[in-house]
């Protein structure tokens, strides 16, 4: 029997649409056509492929307001991020439209002929997106899958399906054809589990919770399916005393509470070494105070809502810690959080350890770069991190001593399309963006050819 979904505007708390969830039949049925047009999707020649992705990005770009305005309305994110995370889909589509004919195999010296290898699409792949990044995080599977010669279904997050939807239509409008990019949206344990058993789906790409993530994972071993895994994180904001500390604390409001600290990349720990710790405590709470929690829909806005009532309940639980000080929040509907600056007691406090994925950091002091490397280090997490300094020796021996998977100095983004992002430990398994992930959507094939 099929459901539907109320999609809430976290902002407001008012409906602002109700959509269909394809039950289990109607999903087999999008899972069977996604691979017969597999069939006829990877013998496209390479040149014509990439021209279709490259159109997909040109159709994107002309809809950027349009899918900037859904994302605003749907996921509270302010109108500066949705325009970038916009443009980061259509960037992503134009860089793996260079994939295409740039799939190189290999041609390896053997005695009696000639032996080559082939990167092989591997069929219908699966990608299942978090509501953090609607739509970042679904363009950084459909793009270089779709690339590399496969069809794909992709199924959003309940909270946040509207921009998926609607690209899933822009790209019939660039002319990629039926079949081969499928937008399902619908539950988690119904649509996005058919994607882990169904035999015809070959590959699963899953950005979302560590816990679902390891649920996946074993559910994937059955077939020896395919997997990526995106998952959580708890990094570390790692400032010595040698760096520049004031652009440090203006900076580290927005590695945390960017998105509403929605943000598996979230600087939500913060390390500062003990003799720098007042003055950075002094300009950082400046900064706090200072950052902009405001309708979405303003060009101002540095922060809007978190994305649910639960969402906004169970950050709330987190702050049973001493707080050093708060940003502002606007009262009245939606669920608004103020930012918030805990100092915990040791490093066993929940809010030290846990993602909280709201706007809350925990902030402690370290001594040296021995406990600035340990205590980064003592997480299951390893997804990215930042460390300032003006130490170049310093810099290059804590990047290398820190177990995560993308670092900054002197910075704190670390999330570019043509640069790897993946996580260590129970962040993740694979690389996503970049170079390296189209690995991931191809198998090498070796032929030999005989001489005779
Ligand atoms: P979630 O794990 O609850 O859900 C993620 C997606 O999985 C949703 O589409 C959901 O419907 C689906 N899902 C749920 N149960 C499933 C099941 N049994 N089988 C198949 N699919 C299922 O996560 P969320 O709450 O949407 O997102 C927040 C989490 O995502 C955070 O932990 C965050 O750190 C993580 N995240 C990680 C990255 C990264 O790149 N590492 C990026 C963004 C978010």
């Amino acid at each position: 029997m099929s459901t539907s979904y109320d999609v809430i505007n976290p902002a407001t708390e008012q409906i602002v649409k109700n959509v269909a969830h394809l039950d289990l039949a109607a999903t087999n049925d999008v899972i069977e056509k996604a691979a017969q047009a597999f069939q006829t999707w990877r013998q496209v020649a390479p040149g014509e492929r990439a021209r279709l992705l490259r159109s997909f990005s040109q159709v994107v770009t002309d809809h950027r307001e349009e899918l900037a305005q859904l994302e605003i309305t749907n996921s509270g994110h302010t109108r500066a991020n949705a325009m970038w995370e916009a443009d980061n889909v259509a960037n992503t589509l134009m860089y793996y439209a260079a994939a295409p004919e740039r799939l190189f195999g290999r041609q390896i010296p053997v005695a009696g002929g000639v032996d080559v290898t082939f990167k092989e699409p591997l069929g219908v792949v699966g990608v299942i997106v978090p509501w953090n990044f609607p739509m970042p995080i679904a363009s950084w599977g459909f793009a270089p899958a779709l690339a590399a010669g496969n069809t794909v279904v992709l199924k959003p997050a309940e909270y946040t399906p509207l921009t998926a939807i609607r690209l899933g239509e822009l790209a019939l409008i660039a002319g990629i054809p039926q079949g081969v990019f499928n937008v399902l949206p619908g539950k988690g344990s119904v649509v996005g589990n058919r994607f882990v058993t169904h035999p015809l789906v070959r590959k699963v790409v899953f950005t979302g919770s560590t816990s679902v993530g390891k649920q996946i994972m074993i559910g994937c071993a059955d077939q020896v399916k395919r997997l990526t895994l995106e998952l959580g994180g708890k990094s570390s904001n790692i400032i010595f005393a040698d760096a520049d500390i004031e652009k440090a604390a203006a900076g580290a409001p927005g590695a945390v509470f960017d998105n509403a600290g929605q943000d598996c990349c979230a600087r939500s720990r913060i390390l500062v070494q003990r003799s720098a710790f007042d003055r950075f405590m002094e300009s950082f709470e400046i900064a706090v105070k200072a950052f902009r929690v405001e309708d979405p829909n303003l060009d101002t806005a540095q922060m809007g809502p978190v994305i649910s009532k639960r969402q906004f309940d169970l950050v709330e639980s987190y702050v049973d810690e001493p707080v050093a000080f708060k940003g502002s929040a606007p009262s009245g509907p939606g669920y608004w959080m103020a930012p918030t600056v805990l100092l915990p007691k040791n490093t066993q406090s929940r809010s030290w350890r846990e993602e909280i994925f709201g706007p809350v950091v925990s902030v402690m002091v370290f001594e040296d770069e021995a406990q600035a490397i340990a205590m980064a280090n003592d997480s299951e997490y390893g997804l990215s991190g930042s460390i300032w300094t003006r130490d170049v020796g310093r810099a290059l021996r804590v990047s290398r001593g820190i177990d995560t998977g993308a670092l900054s100095i002197n910075s704190n983004s670390s999330v570019r399309f043509w640069t790897p992002f993946g996580g260590f430990k129970q962040s993740g398994l694979g690389r996503e963006l970049g170079p390296d992930a189209l690995d991931s959507f191809t198998e090498v094939k070796n032929v030999f050819i005989s001489n005779d």
